[in-house]
C-alpha cells in the first residue's frame, strides 16, 4: 500500500498545524485595502437604508467570529478585528455585512 500525505494522518495534522499557524500570523489587509473594504461596506449599508442587524444575528456573528482564527478580539481597542477583511467588530452590527470567507452572511432585507 502506498502511504502518501493523503493517507497519513500525521502528515495531515502537520500540514493543518502549519496552515493554522500561517493564518494566525497573517497580517491584516493593507490600509488601502481596508479603506476599500470599509467604503464598500458603508455603501452597501447606505443602499439598504442603514439597517442594523438584529440582536440575534449579532450574537450569532460574534459567536462565529470568536471561534475563527482570523478574529483578534483585542484589536481596535477591544472591539475586535477580522484579519481577513480588516474590519472591526462594528461590522457585525450592520444588517448588510457579511463574512469575507462565507462563515456568515447579511440579513435578508427588503429589495426596495
Ligand atoms: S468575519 Fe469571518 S473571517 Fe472574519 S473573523 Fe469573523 S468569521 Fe472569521
Amino acid at each position: 500500500m502506498i502511504r502518501d500525505d493523503k493517507t497519513n494522518p500525521d502528515l495531515w495534522d502537520e500540514k493543518a498545524s502549519k496552515m493554522l499557524e500561517q493564518v494566525r500570523n497573517s497580517p491584516p489587509p493593507s490600509l488601502g485595502q481596508m479603506a476599500v473594504n470599509f467604503a464598500t461596506s458603508m455603501s452597501q449599508w447606505a443602499s439598504k437604508g442603514f439597517k442594523m442587524a438584529t440582536e440575534k444575528t449579532r450574537k450569532e456573528r460574534f459567536a462565529t467570529c470568536e471561534k475563527c482564527d482570523f478574529w483578534k478580539p483585542k484589536n481596535f481597542g477591544g472591539m475586535g478585528q477580522c484579519l481577513k477583511c480588516g474590519c472591526s467588530g462594528a461590522k457585525m452590527h450592520l444588517a448588510t455585512s457579511s463574512c469575507p470567507i462565507g462563515k456568515w452572511g447579511s440579513e435578508e432585507l427588503d429589495k426596495s
